[in-house]
């Protein structure tokens, strides 16, 4: 998008653009029946204790299998579906599947959920939520909601009071993919965050950047401080892993530990390599 403004403040209409219009468009459509139509799956990413190696829990993340384009990755369609409002059903859906399935695991294991800011804004989200923990009777304790920085932006005042009384039905907080918006340092402040996921862009050519270092250094100080835990995002390499090991850094998640799978291939009965099957038995009880 921004590449399509141009230099100016002014959109330069490029025949490319009219293509990813009606591609937007199509899809939009798409997404109205694929809620219904039960397209949509939910695949789960390990988070790793830097210093045991131990499984914390797993972040859930959307997909959609669409019946001709294949796999839809949520980066295409999340924006679409906040933009007409789909993401609040959509939304109410992956929170109820994501606590049903972190239900059946083994006790303290925690689960990860995103929330979009338009569903921070529906009046239905805490109803939502509550439902979900009364149906399975899951710990709230288990449950992170991952919210991003622009959340803080708008109606700040009316979502930190959001983000309070959702604390107060016992969930955990955490800010996502810090450090890729504005006054991050500010937003510290506004909210007493359980947890700060370093943003994969830090931890991406950490060995190389001295300024990556830093940063990460610093963050993972300053949350210290005010009692949050921190998570690297995007850990690919096993370099990464023992430098943010020795920075303080709490968890790590990426694809040197794992992809994010679908845990139904968890089931029991099915022939399972050993990495699966190392996931496998972290979540049973
Ligand atoms: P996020 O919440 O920051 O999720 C992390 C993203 O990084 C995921 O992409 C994950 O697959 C990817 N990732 C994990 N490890 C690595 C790694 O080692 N290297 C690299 N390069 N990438 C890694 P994904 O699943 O495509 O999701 C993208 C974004 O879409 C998420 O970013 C989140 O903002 C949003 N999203 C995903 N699922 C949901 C959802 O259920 N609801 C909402 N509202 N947003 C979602
Ligand atoms: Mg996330
Ligand atoms: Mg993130
Ligand atoms: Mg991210």
């Amino acid at each position: 998008a921004a590449k399509a403004r141009g230099r100016g403040c002014f959109a330069r209409f490029e025949p490319w653009m009219e293509d990813r219009e009606r591609e937007r468009a199509a899809l939009e459509s798409d997404l109205r029946s694929a809620i219904r139509e039960g397209q949509f799956a939910l695949h789960f990413q390990p988070l790793v204790k830097i210093d045991s190696g131990e499984v914390a829990g797993f972040e859930a993340l959307v997909r959609w299998d669409h019946p001709t384009l294949g796999v839809v990755m949520p980066g295409e369609f999340i924006p679409i579906a906040e933009d007409t409002g789909l993401i609040v059903p959509l939304g109410e859906w992956i929170l109820r599947n994501a606590i049903m399935q972190a239900a059946t695991w083994r006790e303290g294991l925690r689960v990860a959920i995103n929330l979009s800011p338009i569903q921070l804004r529906s009046p239905r989200l805490m109803s939502q939520l509550v439902t979900a923990i009364a149906h399975t009777g899951i710990d709230p304790g288990r449950i992170e909601l991952e919210i991003t920085e622009n959340v803080l932006m708008q109606e700040s005042e009316a979502n930190v009071a959001l983000l309070h009384k959702l604390r107060e039905l016992g969930v955990r907080i955490s800010l996502d993919d810090f450090g890729t918006g504005y006054s991050s340092l500010n937003y510290l402040r506004s909210f007493p965050f359980d947890k700060i996921k370093i943003d994969k862009c830090f931890v991406a050519d950490l060995e190389q950047r001295e300024d990556c270092q830093a940063i990460i250094r610093a963050v993972t100080s300053l949350a210290g401080t005010l009692g949050m835990d921190t998570v690297a995002e995007g850990v690919e390499r096993k370099e990464q892993l023992d430098w943010l090991r020795q920075a303080g850094c709490t968890e790590v998640q990426g694809y040197y530990i794992s992809y994010p799978f679908n845990i139904e291939e968890l089931s029991d009965g099915r022939p399972l390599d050993g990495e699966r099957e190392h996931w496998r038995s972290a979540i049973r009880h």
